[in-house]
């Protein structure tokens, strides 16, 4: 077997959904499955360990950050990510491309308002067919990134799957300017995997589909990328500006993809959602939703979201769910919760965020068993 493999065990007689296996150098992550994102290589409250005891198998680091803070040669003389921060389980590491260009143009709720306005503080300083000029928000210092120093970057830290240099434009953007940044995305993309193949290091290439939501451009997309020898497929650029529009886009774009390779929804993880692009046919799916929400109180149960800051709970003496095994519903009760978030005390960040992962990992595994079943 190789170093990477995407081994496809069932496909649902109902959906396009599908239970997979994608087999890395640090282990199995079993599909779908959700992907939570730890920034600066930790999720935010959270120590790796709790990550391995949770079984989370697939982390999502940032490289943009992790260049501006450590810096990557610094990762890199640790032995790697893993090895730096102590996880055994999978990492995917972004090729830097999403922040620079969404620190610059901001979200698209942002852009709704400001309509496409840039951002005070947008940090692009230039674009040119090399790669991308920006100034580093830590210091203020220029810093280039292009396809091949992104890859580098990306060899320093060692992730076992990572993506290559893309441009992100704009939700509001001309058909024009699109199709532009498409082909530019498009060589961008080429030129990152040939740097990745000079020096593979068991690590696998997601390609990144872009297009927007305009279906010619991404077909243009699958038909480019997925003739070139990547191992996995990302979802990315602007998704739409609501859950339907990017139902719609994914509806004609999935069927574009090889069934034998694995696929990635890039930065969406609410409930609904992930509810619907499963029966697309979508494998994983990472957002910062589920650890910030747990930040702000927000608890995730089968019966919708709990706010343990209301007072309500203030006298509860049993866990979060009376089912749930997670760490915090094992030894803790909504009371002491409460008390810990209306004290402000940092460990109720941590117990949060432990519970609301948890309750992801257990919701992606109902998913496949209910796949398995031809359920969904
Ligand atoms: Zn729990």
């Amino acid at each position: 077997m190789t170093h990477f493999q995407f081994e496809l065990l069932h496909r649902s007689k109902k959906s396009r959904a599908r239970v997979g296996r994608i087999h890395t150098p640090h282990g199995i992550i079993d599909t779908p499955n959700f992907v939570a994102v730890g920034t600066n290589g930790t999720v935010k409250a959270l120590d790796n360990t709790m990550l391995h005891e949770i079984g989370l198998q697939l982390m999502f680091c940032n490289t943009y950050h992790l260049i501006l803070q450590p810096g990557t040669k610094v990762v890199r003389d640790a032995g790697g990510l893993h090895e730096f921060i102590n996880r055994k389980m999978p990492i995917i590491t972004d090729s830097g491309g999403f922040q620079v260009f969404s620190l610059a143009y901001g979200s698209v709720a942002d852009e709704l308002k400001s309509r496409g306005t840039k951002k005070q503080g947008g940090s692009v300083l230039k674009i040119t067919e090399d790669g991308v000029l920006f100034r580093s928000y830590r210091d203020g210092a220029k810093v280039l990134l292009t396809p091949e120093s992104s890859i580098q970057a990306q060899k320093d830290l060692g992730a076992d799957i990572i993506i290559p240099f893309d441009e992100l434009p704009p939700y509001h953007i001309s058909p024009e300017a699109l199709t532009t940044s498409l082909a530019r995305t498009h060589r961008w993309e080429q030129r990152s995997l040939e740097a990745h193949l000079k020096n593979p290091q068991k690590q696998a290439m997601y390609a990144v589909i872009h297009g927007g939501i305009d279906p010619n451009l991404r077909k243009t997309s699958c038909d480019f990328l997925t003739k070139l020898p990547f191992d996995g497929f990302a979802i990315g650029g602007s998704l739409g500006k609501n859950k339907d529009e990017m139902h719609t886009m994914l509806s004609y774009l999935m069927p574009q993809l090889p069934e034998e390779k694995p696929n990635h929804l890039l930065g969406i993880g609410d409930l609904e959602s992930i509810d619907r692009s499963i029966p697309l046919g979508i494998d994983t799916f990472d957002s910062s939703y589920p650890t910030r929400a747990a930040r702000h109180g927000i608890l995730f149960t089968a019966k919708g979201d709990l706010n343990i800051t209301k007072a309500e709970n203030s006298n509860k003496y049993t866990p979060i769910e009376a089912k749930c095994e997670c760490p915090t519903c094992k030894r803790f009760t909504l009371a002491y919760l409460h008390h810990l978030f209306k004290a402000k005390e940092m460990t109720c960040m941590s117990l949060a965020t432990a519970h609301n992962l948890y309750f992801m990992i257990q919701l992606m595994q109902n998913y496949r068993s209910s796949i398995l079943e031809d359920r969904v």
